[in-house]
Formats: structure tokens, C-alpha cells, sequence
């Protein structure tokens, strides 16, 4: 479903995006928040909004129009949802004590959530922009008993993505989101835990799709990691692997003629992910944004780097060797 992207050169960057936000803000310190829960009423709305306006004229415009009636279709979603069943205080307690994610995957058993998320999306996405991929997906999602669902689930979220299961997962994907996204917000911030050795989601354990920097802290400003599942965001050092969290070895690459962009490169382990620098003119959102730039993606992946592909494209873009 993913071209691979237009050609583009490489430059090794040596123009520094972070001189872009001027010296008058040094000293200002604005501490950015330590963790930044999803907030539900705009999350996936913002996100949409950015898609649709990522796609006319783009390589992967028809790509990007499907994530957005996706995106759409998950913001409606949200307000069908029955209670579901958060970690209790002793489960947050005990994950705090060992600095474990509460709603880590591995840890928090899913309850029904993300399958009523799963009907409605399916329901009510916009048929008009799925190509016939999608829709035989979706008419076999529709048809698909429990347990199936829950062993797509199961291989979406341990990243095990088969190519012939990958239009089924962009939907499986989306409700998982849902679900997560929607216990996320009901967290507090003050339980979890700070900083991860990598850079994982101190919410759910889940690896960040991109990073953005703001002003702020010093005249480099402050990283947020945003997590691929639950939408919650985190600082995290500025220049370090999100990956095995080195600080050594890291180097920068990005597409000649885009500033606003780099990919961070670790040699230690081989790993890269994607920052984006938040400029005045630029409402960036990191989900859209990484998927618009798949590009860049491609190009660092030649040089023998790898991540975590966003959950959209899982299954069509190799995950790294464990
Ligand atoms: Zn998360
Ligand atoms: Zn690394």
C-alpha cells in the first residue's frame, strides 16, 4: 500500500535546525511537562486535520487520505466506548515500584474496549478513500470471530506483522490506539515513572513514533517522545538513542533541503528515529508527520539503520531485528 517513497538526496546535516529558535530565548528556561497525557477531545482530531492537510500533492496522497478517514473514524469511536477496566492503584503502585508501565501491553490485560473501538471504525470509516485492499480487510474484519481479532491483536502489538496481514492490521491498529489512547488520559501523570533507559512510554511501554523539540530549557530546547500507541508524550534527553539510550555515536541525517526534519542515528545500535522541529508556521503532529516523511525512512533504512515502523505501516516496513 506504501510506494517507496520519492527519491531524495541525503545531506549529513550541517545546518543546525535548533539555531532556528534564536539565542533571546536562552535563560528563559520554560520547563516543558515532565509527561503530557493524551487529551481526547483533540487528539486524533488534530491528527486528521494534519493528515488531510499533509496529502494534496503528495507522493502518498492516497495513503495519507485513508489514514485520515481512520483517524477520523477512531475520534468517533471514542464516545462509543463502554467503561473498560483501568489498572487498579495496587497494579499502578506495584509498576511504579519495579518502573514498569502500567498499561504496558505485556502487563495489562485488554478487556473488550478496543474490539467495540474496532466495529465502529469499521462502521463508520469513509468508504469513498479505502483502496480495495482496505476493503477486503475490512468486509474480512467485519466477518472475523473473537478470537481471530484477538490473535491479530495479539501479533499487532508484539510487532509480528505478516505482509498478508498488514491491511487487516492498519485497522486492528487503529482500535488498539483507540483503547490505549482512552486509558491513557485517565492515568496520572504523577504515577509514572520519569525518563526510560530507552525510550519507551512511561504509560504503556510501547516505542515513540517521532520526537519533537521546543524552545525551551536551553537554546536546544526540549525533546517530547510520543508514543505509537497511547498518544501520550514524555521528555527525553535531547540528544539520546530512543532506542538503547546512548548518548555516544549519535549522528544526524536529513533530506537536503528539509530543516525542519532530522533522523538521529545511533551506531551503537544501529538504530535512528525521527525529530521534528517545531517552527512558528508549522502545526506538527508526530504520527502524520512521520508518515508523510516515510522518505526519509527509506533513505536512512538504506544506510542500514532501522526502528520501529509507525503502527500504520507495520507489516509493509521491517521492524528491526531483535
Ligand atoms: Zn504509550
Ligand atoms: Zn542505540
Amino acid at each position: 500500500m506504501v510506494p517507496p517513497g520519492s527519491r531524495q538526496v541525503l545531506s549529513s546535516g550541517s545546518e543546525n535546525p535548533a539555531a532556528a529558535f534564536g539565542e533571546n530565548i536562552l535563560g528563559a528556561a520554560a520547563e516543558g511537562e515532565r509527561i503530557r497525557l493524551p487529551d481526547l477531545s483533540t487528539v486524533f482530531e488534530n491528527r486528521a486535520a494534519r493528515l488531510r492537510a499533509l496529502a494534496p500533492g503528495h507522493d502518498l496522497e492516497g495513503f495519507l487520505r485513508l489514514i485520515a478517514a481512520l483517524v477520523t473514524a477512531q475520534h468517533q469511536a471514542l464516545s462509543a466506548l463502554p467503561p473498560g477496566s483501568m489498572p487498579g492503584a495496587s497494579e499502578i503502585g506495584k509498576a511504579r515500584l519495579v518502573q514498569r508501565a502500567p498499561l504496558d501491553p505485556a502487563v495489562w490485560s485488554r478487556d473488550e474496549s478496543w474490539r467495540v473501538a474496532l466495529s465502529r471504525i469499521l462502521e463508520t470509516v469513509d468508504l469513498e478513500v479505502l483502496p480495495d485492499s482496505a476493503r477486503v480487510a475490512r468486509e474480512a474484519l467485519m466477518q472475523a470471530d473473537k478470537d481471530s481479532l484477538e490473535s491479530l491483536a495479539d501479533r499487532f502489538l508484539s510487532g509480528d506483522v505478516a505482509a498478508g496481514d498488514a491491511a487487516q492490521s492498519v485497522f486492528v491498529a487503529a482500535a488498539l490506539q483507540v483503547a490505549w489512547t482512552r486509558m491513557a488520559a485517565l492515568l496520572d501523570a504523577g504515577d509514572l515513572a520519569g525518563e526510560t533507559e530507552g525510550g519507551d512510554c512511561p504509560a504503556c511501554g510501547s516505542p515513540p513514533v517521532a520526537g519533537l523539540i521546543s524552545p525551551g530549557g536551553t537554546k536546544f530546547g526540549h525533546r517530547h517522545l510520543h508514543c505509537s500507541l497511547c498518544a501520550t508524550s514524555w521528555r527525553y534527553t535531547r540528544v539520546r538513542c530512543v532506542h538503547c539510550g546512548s548518548t555516544d555515536g549519535i549522528s544526524f541525517r536529513n533530506l537536503a533541503g528539509t530543516a525542519y526534519l532530522r533522523a538521529e542515528c545511533c551506531e551503537a545500535c544501529q538504530g535512528y528515529s525521527k525529530v521534528f522541529y517545531l517552527e512558528k508556521a508549522r502545526a506538527l503532529e508526530p504520527l502524520a508527520d512521520d508518515l508523510a516523511s516515510l522518505g526519509l525512512d527509506v533513505l536512512v533504512g538504506e544506510e542500514g539503520f532501522a526502528r520501529v515502523p509507525n503502527p500504520f505501516v507495520l507489516g509493509m516496513m521491517e521492524p528491526p531485528e531483535k
